[in-house]
């Protein structure tokens, strides 16, 4: 295999969530100033020190951008009935235009009952059934933010899809499913490898691009990788030294991609600035402004 013969092109994720909340921020003072700022309440279960950590941050950020934002924080031992009371009462307030539960969510959580309760157009997420279906239909809808922000990622670099080969490692229903319909959508050809994949280098070598959404600390590797592919690393692996590394080895990415995701700094920052814009866009529906 030869190398890449120039330098990768970093694909900058702060860079792709700046212009979004810069995007945003105008629409949010326009709501704010005719009617009222989208609202987004945000559901936290238990003690879990990752999603406490993802909580915080989305709180802040709304509060930089102006959305109405409310944290409610319940315990360890709540039950799916106390968790759908919680959601209906949400689902029912019309200054709350999002809702998020934060996952995962204890065990004795029914989390398809819960997702199922959602208002479909009160999900943020885009983990309702009804917006999982209007996916695949390719109609209007709520979509999951991380694969939204990936597509966004490629596009605002000027990075082709249609008619390219992408291959998803990964099959999650947050993660690699969406994307890889989102993928399709935009002509791409898509093959979606998962633990039972065989031969998973010589399948991800087919990739224009290749995206890895696995959860294993530098699982690929440059036998994986196509010179000149576009790489993007959506893994986020604490490490017991607290330190966040990718499902992609970054000497190797560097090597051989035209293009590549850092991690942190990549992936991570598009799912908030998704998240935000899903906000404002339901927002604008509850309020006819669209
Ligand atoms: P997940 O639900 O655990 O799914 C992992 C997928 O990887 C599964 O489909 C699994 O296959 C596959 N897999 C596991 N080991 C494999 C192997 N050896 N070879 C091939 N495929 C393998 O994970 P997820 O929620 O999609 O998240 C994936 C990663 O992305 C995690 O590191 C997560 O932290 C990160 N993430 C980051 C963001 C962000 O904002 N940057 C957002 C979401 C997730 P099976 O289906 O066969 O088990």
């Amino acid at each position: 295999m030869t190398p890449a013969a120039t330098t990768p092109l970093l694909l900058d994720g702060k860079w792709v969530r700046d212009q979004i909340f810069q995007e945003l921020r105008p629409r949010i003072q326009k709501l704010a100033a005719s009617r009222r700022p989208p609202g987004l309440a945000v559901i936290l279960v238990g003690n879990d020190p990752g999603s406490e950590i993802y909580v915080r941050l989305k709180i802040k950020t709304c509060g930089e951008l102006g959305i109405y934002h409310e944290q409610i924080t319940l315990p360890e031992t709540t039950t799916t009935a106390e968790l759908l009371g919680i959601i209906e009462g949400l689902n029912q307030r019309p200054e709350i235009d999002g809702i998020l539960v934060q996952t995962p969510l204890p065990p004795q959580v029914d989390k398809n009952r819960v997702l199922r309760a959602l208002r479909p157009d009160k999900d943020v997420d885009g983990f309702h059934p009804l917006n999982v279906g209007a996916l695949i239909e390719n109609i209007p809808g709520p979509r999951a933010c991380t694969p939204v922000g990936i597509m966004e990622m490629l596009r605002r670099y000027n990075i082709p899809v249609a008619g390219r080969v992408a291959v998803v490692v990964g099959r999650s229903d947050i993660v690699g499913k969406p994307l890889a319909l989102l993928l399709l959508h935009a002509d791409a050809t898509v093959t979606i490898c998962h633990s039972k994949t065989r031969n998973l280098p010589e399948e991800c070598r087919r990739a224009d691009i290749l995206v890895a959404a696995i959860g294993r600390r530098h699982l690929i590797t440059r036998e994986h990788i196509k010179p000149g592919a576009t790489i993007i690393d959506v893994g986020m692996n604490r490490g017991t030294d607290g330190k966040v590394t990718g499902d992609v080895n970054p000497d190797d990415a560097k090597a051989l991609a035209s293009a590549y995701t850092p991690v942190p700094g990549g992936v991570g920052p598009l799912t908030i600035a998704v998240l935000m814009a899903n906000t404002v866009e339901i927002a604008e529906k509850h309020l006819g402004s669209v």
